[in-house]
C-alpha cells in the first residue's frame, strides 16, 4: 500500500488567482510515468479567503496503490524534498 506524504512548506507553490495552474516547479508531476501526481489549491485559506497555496497530491489512493510502480522518481526530482513515498 503505498503512503504519499507531501510538505507543502517544502514545496511552496504561490497560488495566483489569475494563473489557473502553479508557474512554479511541477517536477514531481512532470516525471510520473503513471501520471498519479496532480495539484490543488491548498484548503488552508488566508484572512481574505483565498487559497494560500497550491499543494501537490496523488490521486485516488486504489488507483495508486495499483499502478505507482515505485520508482520514487518524483522523490528523486524534488529540489525541496518535499515527498516522501513508502510502500
Ligand atoms: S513513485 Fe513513480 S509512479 Fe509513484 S508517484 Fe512517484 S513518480 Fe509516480
Ligand atoms: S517537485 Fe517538489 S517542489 Fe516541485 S512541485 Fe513537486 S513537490 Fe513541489
Amino acid at each position: 500500500m503505498v503512503k504519499f506524504k507531501y510538505n507543502h512548506k517544502k514545496c511552496d507553490l504561490p497560488y495566483d488567482p489569475t494563473e489557473l495552474r502553479p508557474t512554479k516547479c511541477l517536477k514531481c508531476l512532470e516525471v510520473c510515468p503513471k501520471s498519479l501526481l496532480m495539484f490543488r489549491p491548498l484548503k488552508k485559506k488566508d484572512k481574505d479567503g483565498a487559497p494560500i497555496r497550491f499543494e501537490i497530491h496523488m490521486i485516488f489512493k486504489s488507483f495508486a496503490d495499483k499502478f505507482c510502480p515505485d520508482c520514487m522518481k518524483c522523490v528523486e526530482v524534488c529540489p525541496s524534498q518535499a515527498i516522501e513515498i513508502s510502500f
